[in-house]
C-alpha cells in the first residue's frame, strides 16, 4: 500500500521533484545548452530523490516533444521510461549485481547505437557495491566513453567509489529535504488522494522521516490505507511508530543534568509501554555521537532540525561544561550496552547500567539523599528538605539553577500559567549575588516578567525552591536559541555543586 503511493506519485517531470533545486537548475541548464557530461555521480542518502532524477534526465534526453529541459511524459520514448520497458535505459542494481560480468555487458552495449532515441543511458544503482574488477571495467568505459551513452552512478557511500571514478563524473551532492518542504509535500499528496489529515500528523511524520522523503510518504501511505476520509491524532497514532528521538533527547538531557534517576524512571516507563528498548538505545547512540560530532565541529544545524528550537537550546547549554572526553566516554557506555541488550533476560539492565556509568563518567554522581527526595511529588514542596546541605555549603550557583530549572517552571504554572510560558523562553546563563541572570530571545518575555506582581511570584517561588531570597536579572540575546550561543561560551558553571556532593560522600544511585 505504502509503496503504492510512493509509485503513484513519483515525479516524472522535474518541476514535480521535492527540494534538491541545486541539482535540478545544473542539470536543466546542462540539458537546454546540450552540453552534457558522459558520466554523473549522484551521492547522498537515501529515498530522497536521486534514482528519480536520473530517470528524468534520461526521459529529457530522449523525449521527442522536449520543451527547454522538461521532459513530456507523454511521447512514445517518455511513456516506455515510465513504465520501465524502455531499450534505452539500463538500470542495474549494483547491490545484487556486483559482477564484473555485468559491466562487461554494459560495455558490449555501449558499442551500440541506441534504437530509437539519442541517448542510451545507464543508472548503476548503489554504484558503491561494485567489485574492483566491476569498477576497473567501469573506468575503462568511462576513459572512452561512446558519443550516444551517459552513465548515472548512484550511490548512499561516496566514500567507497574509487577517486578514478569519481575523476570522470560530474558530482552531485543530495541533501535530505528540509521539513517544511516535506510537509508541504505530503499536504500536497493528502489533498490529492482526497483525504483530511491533521496538521500535526502530517508535521509528526515529516519529524519522524528526518529528512528522508521515500520515508515520509510511505508513512503517509500506511495512514491513508486506514481508508478513512478524515485522518485524526489519534487514529495516526495507531500506525505511526513512536518518535524515539523526542523521548531519546530527554533521557540524554536527564544524563547532562546528572539526573540519573529520572533517567532509570524513564527507561522503566518505556518498557512498561512496550517501547523497543533496543531501538531506543540505537536512537540514543545516533544521538550522543551527532552530538559530539556538533560539540567538535561546531555546527548544530542537523540536531536542531531533529530536536526543534527548544530542545536545541536545552542541549547546547547542557553539554557546554562537558568535555569532549567524558562524550566520548558516555557514547561508547551506550554501545556497550546495545551490544549488552541483545543477550540480556532483565531487558532495561543494559540501559539502566549505562545510565549510572554515564553519571560517573561525567562527574554527575548524586548523593543518595538528593536522589531519594527527587522522586517524589510535586516537585516544590518535596525538593524543599533536600536543599539544605548545599545551602549549609553556601552554593546556589548556575548548576544548581539549571537542574532545579524545570523544576521551577512547573512550580510557577500553579501561579500563573502565562508567566511560566514566558520563564520558560528563557535560561539560567549566570548567578550573580542573590539573582540569577536569565536570557531572553525576546524583551517582551523579560517584560512581563518584571512586572511587580509577576516578578512577585517568580520571587516567591525562587525562595521555596532554594530556600532564600533570589530575584531575577533579565539579559536580551537576540540570537538566543538560534544555535551557539557563543557569547554563553565563557560562561563557567562553578564546582561547587560537586564540592558539595564529594563532602556529603556522593553515591551513585543503585
Ligand atoms: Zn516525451
Amino acid at each position: 500500500m505504502s509503496t503504492t503511493l510512493y509509485r503513484k506519485y513519483r515525479p516524472q517531470k522535474f518541476s514535480q521533484v521535492v527540494a534538491q533545486n541545486h541539482i535540478k537548475v545544473t542539470l536543466q541548464n546542462e540539458i537546454s545548452s546540450g552540453k552534457l557530461a558522459h558520466a554523473y555521480l549522484f551521492s547522498g542518502p537515501r529515498g530522497i530523490g536521486k534514482t528519480t532524477i536520473a530517470r528524468i534526465l534520461a526521459k529529457a534526453l530522449n523525449c521527442q516533444n522536449r520543451r527547454g529541459f522538461e521532459p513530456c511524459d507523454e511521447c512514445p520514448s517518455c511513456v516506455e521510461i515510465r513504465e520501465g520497458r524502455s531499450l534505452d535505459l539500463v538500470e542495474i542494481d549494483a547491490a545484487s549485481n556486483r559482477g564484473i560480468n555485468e559491466i562487461r555487458e554494459l560495455r558490449e552495449q555501449t558499442k551500440y547505437t541506441p534504437l530509437k532515441e539519442k541517448y542510451k543511458v545507464f543508472i548503476i544503482d548503489e554504484a558503491h557495491m561494485l567489485t574492483n574488477e566491476a569498477f576497473n571495467a567501469l573506468l575503462k568505459t568511462l576513459e572512452e566513453p561512446p558519443a550516444h551513452a551517459i552513465f548515472i552512478l548512484a550511490t548512499t557511500e561516496i566514500h567507497k567509489i574509487p577517486e578514478t571514478i569519481i575523476s570522470r563524473c560530474q558530482r552531485f551532492d543530495y541533501k535530505k529535504v528540509p521539513l517544511n518542504e516535506i510537509i508541504l509535500h505530503l499536504e500536497d499528496l493528502a489533498s490529492r488522494e482526497d483525504v483530511k489529515v491533521a496538521g500535526a500528523v502530517i508535521k509528526n511524520i515529516a519529524r519522524i522521516s528526518e529528512g528522508y522523503l521515500r520515508d515520509a510518504v510511505s508513512l503517509l501511505g500506511q495512514i491513508l490505507s486506514l481508508g478513512e476520509r478524515e485522518i485524526t491524532e489519534e487514529q495516526a497514532s495507531l500506525v505511526l511508530p513512536k518518535s524515539h528521538w523526542q523521548k531519546v533527547m530527554e533521557f540524554i538531557n536527564f544524563l547532562f543534568l546528572g539526573q540519573t534517576k529520572e533517567a532509570i524512571q524513564m527507561i522503566n516507563v518505556l518498557m512498561e509501554e512496550g517501547v523497543d528498548l533496543e531501538h531506543f538505545a540505537k536512537t540514543a547512540v545516533e544521538t550522543l555521537r551527532k552530538i559530539l560530532l556538533a560539540k567538535v565541529t561546531g555546527d548544530w544545524q542537523e540536531l536542531g532540525w531533529e530536536a526543534g528550537e527548544e530542545r536545541l537550546r536545552q542541549l547546547v547549554l547542557n553539554t557546554k561544561e562537558i568535555s569532549t572526553a567524558s562524550m566520548v566516554k558516555v557514547l561508547e557506555i551506550f554501545l556497550e550496552a546495545l551490544l549488552g541488550l541483545k543477550q540480556t533476560a532483565i531487558i532495561q539492565l543494559p540501559l539502566e547500567i549505562a545510565a549510572v556509568k554515564s553519571a560517573e563518567a561525567l562527574g554527575k554522581v548524586q548523593p543518595i539523599l538528593t536522589a531519594e527526595k527527587a522522586v517524589q511529588k510535586p516537585a516544590v514542596e518535596k525538593s524543599v528538605p533536600q536543599e539544605p546541605e548545599i545551602q549549609e555549603a553556601g552554593a546556589i550557583n548556575l548548576e544548581t539553577v539549571r537542574q532545579k530549572w524545570p523544576e521551577i517552571i512547573e512550580a510557577l504554572k500553579d501561579y500563573n500559567h502565562s508567566l511560566s510560558m514566558f520563564l520558560k523562553s528563557g535560561y539560567p546563563v549566570a548567578v550573580q549575588g542573590k539573582k540569577i541572570v536569565v536570557g531572553f530571545k525576546y524583551n517582551f518575555h523579560y517584560e512581563r516578567i518584571k512586572e511587580d506582581k509577576n516578578l512577585r511570584m517568580v520571587e516567591e517561588v525562587l525562595s521555596k525552591v532554594f530556600l532564600k531570597p533570589l530575584s531575577i536579572l533579565g539579559k536580551i540575546d537576540e540570537s538566543f536559541g538560534n544555535g551557539l550561543l557563543d557569547d554563553l561560551a565563557g560562561q563557567k558553571g562553578d564546582n561547587l555543586v560537586k564540592g558539595v556532593i564529594d563532602a556529603l560522600g556522593g553515591e551513585v544511585v543503585k
